[in-house]
Order: structure tokens, then C-alpha cells, then sequence
């Protein structure tokens, strides 16, 4: 939720459920401004660097990411995939989004306040866990980011074809063979020549954001960027 003035229907919503902190799940003020208590705000793992370069030769230009994969936002993106909290999605962005629109701001150029993207892509989970998950948390995360940033999000242009384990069960050379051939372009003619902003919520070794970026790109996508909400503090350089 943003922090500007709360709309009719949220008051309703928040009547009918009223707000909880995203990481530690306290109850919160009715007119509380975002889903976050005041000490879990004091306690975000915030990054020296919110924009990461990744090697030359790779598919993904560089990474927007504002947290680690620690504390309070670890607990708030497993509820998002395993609790059954879609709403934390947006909560996640507006969060990253407030640090992210302070920074585009201080490093960009007169009157280009943002970066340029086309389109916004999600990274794709196979229909099949979705239907489990009843939603795709990434899906969620890159809707709002569409939002805030005024930028369509486009679905169903990239597909996750097969139903891979999860790569956090497995090892390093695991995690590079498992999704090889995993995702497919369904939209070609909507990839050719854009320039996309990739969305996901956690960065491990950056494979699954490489496998995307690869296919964006063998089908003419002229630059991948990426949004993740969380990496691992040791990859954030
Ligand atoms: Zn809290």
C-alpha cells in the first residue's frame, strides 16, 4: 500500500482486515501508512548499492535491487510465495520503489527522471505451480513496479515450459543445468527491438534471471535489465 491518502475502498479493506507488518506480522494502526511497523522500518536490510552490474558477456545488463535476502524482507517474500500474502507484493515494491525513485533521481540526466524501459516482463512460473500457488508472486511484484513506474507489464510473452524443481534445492552446477530450455518466448513480435525491465523477487546466482535474458535477447530484445526485490548480500558486490 502507498503512502498517499487512503482511498475509500482500503478503509473498507482495512476494516475487514486490518493491517499487519509484512515482516513480522504485528498488528498495525488502522491509519498506519504502509503494512510495515515502525521498528521492522528501522531494521530493513538496506544495500550500500541499489544498481549491480553483472559481467560483460551476460544477458542481463545490470540489476535494480535494494535489499538483502535477510531479515525482516526475507520473512515478508516467504509469506508473498508460501503464506498465501499476495498483498505483500505491493508493499515490497513501494518499499524498494521509495529508495529506487531517490536514487534514478540523484543519477539521472535533466528532464530523463527514470530509466527507459518499453515493456515490463515478469519471470515466468509454470502453469502448473501457479495453479497450486493460486498466483505468481512475480507477476504481482512487476504489475506494481508497472504502476509506480508507467510502464506496461505485459504477460504471457515469456513462458516457463517446463515444470523445473526449485532451484533453491539445488546445488551451483544443478541450479545452471536445470533451467536450460526451461523458458520460451511466446510473443516474438512483442520482444524484437524493446528494451525490457525483468522482473523477479529474489537473486540467488542469477541464473533463472540469465536463462530469461537469453531468450529475451536470441529473440531480438535490444537490452534486459532486471528488478529483483532481494539478492544475496555476498553477490551485491
Ligand atoms: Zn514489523
Amino acid at each position: 500500500m502507498s503512502s498517499q491518502k487512503l482511498q475509500l475502498h482500503e478503509y473498507f479493506l482495512r476494516f475487514l482486515f486490518p493491517p499487519r507488518c509484512i515482516c513480522c506480522d504485528t498488528l498495525l494502526p488502522f491509519k498506519n501508512p504502509m503494512e510495515l511497523c515502525s521498528d521492522c522500518r528501522e531494521n530493513l536490510p538496506v544495500m550500500h548499492k541499489f544498481e549491480h552490474r553483472t559481467p560483460d558477456g551476460t544477458n542481463i545488463g545490470k540489476v535494480y535491487c535494494v535489499f538483502g535476502y535477510e531479515k525482516g524482507i526475507r520473512k515478508a517474500i516467504h509469506n508473498l510465495k508460501f503464506s498465501d500474502r499476495p498483498g505483500n507484493a505491493a508493499t515490497l515494491v513501494d518499499l524498494s520503489y521509495s529508495y529506487l525513485e531517490r536514487f534514478f533521481a540523484d543519477n539521472s540526466v535533466p528532464f530523463m527522471p527514470l530509466p527507459v524501459y518499453d515493456i515490463i516482463l515478469c519471470v515466468p512460473m509454470h502453469p502448473g505451480r501457479k495453479r497450486k500457488r493460486g498466483y505468481n508472486q512475480s507477476e504481482l511484484l512487476a504489475e506494481r513496479l508497472a504502476r509506480r513506474m508507467n510502464i506496461p507489464a505485459l504477460k504471457k510473452v515469456m513462458v516457463k515450459a517446463v515444470n523445473t524443481p526449485a532451484q533453491s534445492a539445488l546445488g551451483k552446477a544443478g541450479r545452471f543445468r536445470n533451467l536450460i530450455g526451461a523458458f520460451k518466448v511466446k510473443a516474438p513480435d512483442l520482444v524484437k527491438g524493446k528494451r525490457i525491465l525483468l522482473v523477479d523477487d529474489v537473486m540467488t546466482t542469477g541464473n533463472t534471471l540469465e536463462q530469461c535474458g537469453k531468450v529475451l535477447k536470441d529473440e531480438g530484445a535490444i537490452q534486459v535489465d532486471a528488478f529483483v526485490v532481494a539478492m544475496r548480500r555476498k553477490l551485491s558486490g
